[in-house]
């Protein structure tokens, strides 16, 4: 698949690609053997390790660390291995893991795998981009239904369905869950009612002690029929918010990860308050954070709600202020967003962090679990004068000897962390412990020798 220009042919290569999901038929002349997982390429490269060969594959990084572990990684006759990481970040990570392999193994992102495919036609390099996203989607989707709290502030609705203006927040134009009545007589959902100043009909203040809530109104909209946003589904809106939740998780609470190569110009909203941190290269990040050549990472910013607040998180994984060198610190960060003139300030949510134990991932006990109540007189929460202000949270969120070796809070050197919004009236018993969150640090300890120090270590 990928010869290198000038490089002598004397031998065909045997194309493997391990690929978990079904792969389009326009791919398969690419390759010499398709296998679903790495047990498969094992077998194959084995069986026909006389017979064909060398051998090249291509795969993902979780199928990599597998064979890395596997004696035919060692076979001579298997001399190339392409891993296709997420982003540059996973590239830099995977680089760090397995610094010693570097004439065997090369790391690439999804684009430049593709500019080493110089034979290919437009049209199966748009395949291939298919292909990959489909499994990025997938790998997501997977988490979020996992993770998926079904608690909606609102459902997007279908533009086109027959659905009454009345049912619909006239903030936030999500089908209304709990209707709140104004003063002014239009009709909010719960978060608009807590984060909006004014009616968005007629401009009045919206009087939070003045609004009553609706039951008869919510019991219309509840029993009313209504056709999903994504797809064909149709139904009572009162079973709509388990459709989205089951059939498109992700528009509920998106999963982001650092630096994607798709999407990476769109904010991902979420509709009901939460959204899932995925962070991978967690290894990498550790030994940064350890030698303080890089003591946080932030995630990609996102919006809370639709026309809500813009906020991303920022973790010390080893640890600021009180919890340097001991402790993950977890803060929130709000961001100058679009609809800030519209909104309530300060910042007035609960919000709640939870460092997923992957081990177990339904048994939510065992998961890490911190809410942080806002704090009116905190600078961090007042709206931003800049592209954002500090960061707000925990710095000790909990003790770094969690993200240890044995630990379900790291599986395929990922973590993940969900955040989730609330407004602050609601008490829920499955909230272990909470408390007032603290200013982090503001400073970076940034130094930019990074890619040297990963250089040095290959060079090695
Ligand atoms: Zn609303
Ligand atoms: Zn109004
Ligand atoms: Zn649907
Ligand atoms: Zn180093």
């Amino acid at each position: 698949m990928s010869r290198i220009p000038g490089e002598s042919v004397e031998y065909e290569w045997e194309e493997v690609l391990t690929w978990p999901r079904h792969v389009s038929s326009t791919l398969h002349h690419l390759f010499g053997a398709i296998c679903r997982n790495v047990s498969q390429t094992v077998n194959y490269v084995s069986k026909e390790i006389f017979k064909k060969g060398p051998f090249h594959m291509t795969m993902l990084p979780k199928d990599f660390e597998i064979l890395y572990n596997d004696p035919v990684y060692q076979f001579s006759q298997v001399k190339k291995i392409t891993v296709v990481c997420s982003n540059e970040h996973q590239v830099r990570a995977m680089k760090f893991r397995f610094p010693y392999d570097v004439n065997k193994t090369t790391f690439v992102t999804l684009d430049e795998l593709l500019r080493t495919l110089q034979e290919i036609n437009q049209n199966t390099a748009k395949e291939i981009r298919r292909v990959y996203e489909e499994h990025c989607q997938s790998e997501k989707s997977a988490i979020s239904r996992k993770l998926c709290c079904t608690e909606l502030f609102g459902c997007p609705m279908n533009r086109s369905a027959n659905i009454t203006p009345e049912s619909l927040c006239s903030s936030c134009e999500l089908i209304i869950q709990q209707a709140f009545h104004l003063k002014c007589d239009h009709f909010v959902c719960k978060i608009c009612l807590h984060t909006k100043t004014k009616c968005q009909v007629c401009d009045k203040d919206i009087s939070f002690q003045a609004a009553l809530h609706d039951e008869d109104k919510s019991f219309t909209i509840r029993t009313s029929s209504v056709v999903c946003f994504a797809c064909e589904w149709d139904g009572l809106t009162k079973e709509y918010s388990s459709h989205l939740s089951s059939a498109h998780p992700l528009l509920l609470a998106p999963v982001i990860e650092d630096q994607p190569n798709i999407d990476c110009n769109t904010i991902q909203i979420s509709r009901n308050g939460t959204c899932i941190w995925k962070i991978s290269g967690v290894e990498f990040i550790k030994h940064n954070a350890v030698l303080k050549k890089q003591a946080s990472i932030y995630s990609p910013a996102f919006y809370i709600h639709p026309k809500g607040y813009k906020i991303c998180m920022r973790l010390y994984v080893n640890g600021d202020l009180t919890g340097e060198d001991a402790y993950i610190s977890l803060f929130y960060v709000i961001k100058r967003g679009e609809y800030d003139d519209t909104l309530k300030w300060p910042f007035n949510l609960q919000v709640t962090f939870t460092l997923i134990d992957q081990s177990s991932i339904e048994n939510e006990n065992g998961h890490v679990v911190k809410s942080c109540c806002p704090d009116k007189n905190s600078a961090c929460l007042c709206c931003p004068q800049f592209d954002m202000n500090d960061a707000y949270g925990f710095p000790q969120f909990c003790p770094v000897a969690v993200l240890g070796n044995e630990s379900g809070f790291v599986q395929d050197d990922t973590m993940l962390i969900k955040v989730q919004l609330q407004t602050p009236a609601e008490e829920t018993n499955a909230i272990p412990s909470r408390g007032i969150g603290q200013r982090a640090r503001d400073q970076e300890h940034v130094t930019n020798d990074v890619g040297e120090d990963i250089d040095a270590l290959i060079s090695v």
